[in-house]
């Protein structure tokens, strides 16, 4: 068995179509794959459908924006129905978020005379959400910038001139939808946050006191000495262990689908909860 319970498709900010993701899941070799697009389920009923032709078994799931202590954190939702309605209005909120960040972004670029509304409208398929890597993309496709990492740096971090801050739902709102509809939750690459170990620690007390009960201990790009780190928090606090790539596109060779090193024996698996 091979799990990866953390990629993206198109529905959000990942390349590939959800059917591309279970022909590259089936090339790969993985076994058992949760899509977890960036707030909205879009993607799962083309992810279901094009998983009934291979031997993949699917997992739903949603990557969640929240907030912790004023901080942006990304909770995954796994094993979620994704019929729920406290968890889909959950979502219809954060997707209306995005829209209106947006709007709001497009009018800081139209400020600076960049217009970007038809760059970023050409990468999004109906239904899906526009995510701050379609505005990259967008700067990159206009000549603006070289690349999108440069377009980050220039423009969509925080203090630069085309960021548009945004208040996210609470880490305990997000959990109650993901409990509401049947599944995990699970802290997305905890390193990613750059917390110290005692912040990240607080933010581990803090989160299973409101139910977030996993952690992703196996990202794309965390290394054996991370991993094990993750491990021996997510073990003295009783937290299940996930496992996950964070692929978005085939030329991240560091976030590769199915790449996510294996668990150690001694974790408890958030799929034993499946
Ligand atoms: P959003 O949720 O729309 O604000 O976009 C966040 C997404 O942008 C993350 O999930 C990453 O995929 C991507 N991202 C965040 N920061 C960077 C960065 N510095 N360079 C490239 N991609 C980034
Ligand atoms: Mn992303
Ligand atoms: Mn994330
Ligand atoms: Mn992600």
């Amino acid at each position: 068995m091979k799990f990866d319970l953390h990629c993206h498709s198109h529905f959000s900010d990942g390349a590939l179509t959800p059917t591309e993701l279970i022909a590259l899941a089936v090339e790969r070799g993985v076994t058992h794959l949760a899509l977890t697009d960036h707030d909205t389920l879009a993607g799962l009923p083309e992810l279901r459908a094009a998983s009934e032709q291979s031997a993949v078994q699917i997992i739903n799931g949603v990557e969640l924006s929240c907030e912790w202590r004023h901080q942006l954190l990304h909770v995954l939702g796994l094993n979620v129905d994704p019929d729920n309605d406290l968890l889909r209005a959950g979502i219809r909120r954060n997707t209306e978020q995005r829209f209106a960040r947006a709007e709001a972004m497009y009018r800081e670029f139209e400020r600076q005379d960049i217009n970007l509304r038809a760059e970023v409208a050409a990468q999004l398929p109906p239904d899906s959400v526009p995510t701050r890597p379609h505005f990259a993309q967008a700067l990159v496709n206009l000549g603006v910038v070289k690349n999108k990492n440069k377009a980050f740096k220039k423009f969509l971090v925080r203090g630069k001139p085309g960021f548009v801050p945004m208040v996210w739902p609470d880490i305990a709102e997000v959990s109650e939808w993901i409990q509401a509809a049947g599944g995990v939750a699970v802290l997305a690459h905890p390193l990613r946050y750059k917390f110290t170990r005692s912040k990240l620690v607080r933010l581990i007390k803090d989160m299973l006191a409101v139910g977030i009960e996993g952690m992703e201990v196996s990202t794309g790009n965390t290394d054996t000495q991370q991993c094990e780190m993750l491990a021996i928090l997510a073990q003295r606090h009783g937290l299940l262990a996930s496992m996950g790539s964070d692929f978005h596109t085939p030329n991240q060779p560091w976030a590769a689908l199915g790449t996510a090193a294996p668990l150690a024996q001694s974790l408890t698996p958030v799929w034993s909860r499946f």
